[in-house]
């Protein structure tokens, strides 16, 4: 129940430096939050940080901890992450704890979801942009909306819905086909509320696609007001670095294994050996009449393993 030492900050921080274009951090876990101690001597100034050099900072954390650890990051985050895939505190039991090894009473989780919901409603009624992610799958797909209104309430800004595949830790996944996740999407562009911004991501639908409701689907989701269909940055324009090994990855979902440490290596130059892989290069399109950047690789191994993307070409509607 202690995190393991991390790397020291300041070379975190020198890392960081040296990035001519960083954008934006994200700080994932795990549970970033879990250690006060990680909060104050870490977290903080790797914000403080991000804020002084103008970079957009986001934290990825469950919010079930006591509300004074996120009051104190509040000031100095642009976004808290949330995921949220529930309609109540049965579904959380159900799902929040399945991969937890251990067994957590029915009440001990009504309580964290309790907090969650809590905490999650002070923070925005406070001002700080939530995001509330949910992921599209079989257990999801058909209470979407249901999700969607509970998010509503809660106050978040954006919700984030993406089609959850079967790698890393979810690899045991039972797999919704392609007609299941456009229902379930048309759904929630049916009830959603059209003031809070919805944010799509991880798509398997693409304008080269030969199946025409995948196209008809892609030109509602580009009319819906607030509605964004986003490409992916995974293995495009983000490295994921290990805070604890210093090894960087290219996703946080795929199995492709670590391509360097920043013990001795610069994140531009990481970045660079990224982009002259094979597997980079696979998935290498970009049809810029529809704002498209191809596939990400979870996508391509899930449904396009035979596709090569690079001979294709958005289709052109009449
Ligand atoms: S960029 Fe790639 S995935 Fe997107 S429409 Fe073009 S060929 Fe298809």
């Amino acid at each position: 129940m202690a995190e393991p030492a991390k790397l020291p900050l300041d070379s975190m921080l020198s890392r960081l430096d040296e990035v001519e274009h960083l954008q934006t951090i994200s700080i994932t876990g795990g549970e970033p939050t879990f250690s006060d101690k990680t909060v104050k001597e870490y977290i903080i100034p790797l914000l403080k940080y991000a804020r002084s050099r103008g970079v957009r900072s986001q934290i990825n954390s469950n919010v079930t901890l006591d509300y004074n650890r996120y009051e104190a990051i509040a000031p100095y985050l642009d976004v808290m992450h949330i995921s949220f895939n529930y309609t109540e505190a049965a579904d959380f039991h159900q799902v929040g704890f399945a991969k937890s090894g251990h067994s957590v009473s029915y009440e001990a989780a009504a309580r964290l979801y309790e907090r969650m919901i809590g905490n999650t409603k002070r923070l925005s009624a406070g001002g700080l942009y939530v995001s509330a992610e949910s992921m599209i799958n079989f257990r999801t797909h058909t209470k979407m909306a249901d999700i969607h209104k509970l998010i509503v309430e809660m106050g978040c800004k954006r919700h984030e819905v993406h089609p959850m595949y079967p790698s890393a830790f979810a690899v045991d996944l039972p797999v919704i086909n392609k007609k299941e996740m456009r229902d379930s999407i048309a759904s929630l562009l049916d009830n959603r509320d059209p003031s809070v911004w919805m944010l799509f991501g991880t798509l398997p639908f693409f304008h080269c696609s030969e199946d025409s409701e995948d196209r008809t689907l892609l030109r509602r989701l580009a009319k819906e007001p607030n509605v964004t269909v986003r490409n992916d940055p995974d293995g495009r324009n983000r490295l994921n670095v290990n805070l604890f090994t210093g090894e960087v990855f290219v996703t946080d979902f795929s199995d492709i294994p670590a391509f360097g440490n920043i013990s001795s290596d610069r994140l531009d130059a990481l970045f660079e050996r990224w982009i002259d892989h094979p597997l980079a290069k696979s998935v290498d399109c970009h049809c810029p009449a529809v704002g498209c950047c191809g596939p990400n690789l979870l996508v391509k191994d899930m449904y396009y393993r035979d596709v090569d993307f690079t001979v294709r070409e958005a289709i052109q509607e009449r």
